[in-house]
């Protein structure tokens, strides 16, 4: 399993490289925006719970998106490796992805993380809440307490995977298709190191 983080603030790009990445590379794509707002759209419990937070520019609460997690993990046995989008969040919900994927003898490869200035992050979610349909992209004040989540508990993920020199970043300002470019070097790159290191499946718990 080849198995990626898309990591950065939002606005930065993620869902739309996500949907080209995983018809790329075959990957199951796992957006736990995606996931909530269907949930939200289902009114089931769990949804209710999320729109409260959602709502407010909040991280929803790490057990409710590692149950979401780890569902879509036993659900999805025989892929050619995840593409996570907007997960992990925390510190938290990134240890416990490593623990889920240990359970399934794999790891992440690598996160590549898009990085967009904020002003720009603020212009492109203001523009996207005129289509998006998200009450969460709309008012600016809730645009900055999602930055604001973002810049206090997600950023700090990365040092996480910066100790297992897991992290790459890209420059998440330019062309999609640029951006998608760099994205798909570093992609190879690294899916070249992973079968030079690592020629037999045993390996792979290495990762
Ligand atoms: P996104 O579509 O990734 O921008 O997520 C929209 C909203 O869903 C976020 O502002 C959070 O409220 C919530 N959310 C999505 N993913 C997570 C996560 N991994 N942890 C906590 N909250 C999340």
């Amino acid at each position: 399993m080849f198995n990626i983080i898309l990591f950065g603030p939002p606005g930065s790009g993620k869902g739309t490289q996500s949907k080209n990445l995983v018809i790329k590379y075959g990957l199951k794509h796992l957006s736990t925006g995606d996931l909530l707002r269907s949930e939200i759209a289902l009114q089931t419990p769990l949804g209710i719970e999320a729109k409260n937070f959602i709502d407010k520019g909040q991280l929803v609460p790490d057990e409710v998106v590692i149950g979401m997690i780890s569902t879509a993990l036993e659900t999805n046995p025989d892929v050619a490796g995840f593409l996570f989008d907007g997960f992990p969040r925390t510190d938290a919900q990134a240890e416990a992805l490593d623990k889920l994927l240990h359970l399934k003898k794999t790891s992440i490869a690598v996160m590549l993380a898009l990085d967009v200035s904020e002003n720009e992050l603020i212009k492109r979610l203001l523009h996207r809440g005129k289509s998006s349909g998200r009450s969460d992209d709309v008012d600016e004040t809730i645009i900055r307490s999602r930055i604001h989540e973002y810049e206090n508990k997600t950023k700090p993920v990365a040092d996480y995977y910066r100790r297992f020199n897991k992290v790459v970043h890209i420059k998440g300002e330019g062309s999609v298709h640029e951006i998608f470019e760099e994205l798909c070097n570093e992609i190879d790159n690294r899916k070249k190191k992973v079968s030079v290191n690592q020629p037999s499946s045993i390996n792979q718990s290495l990762y």
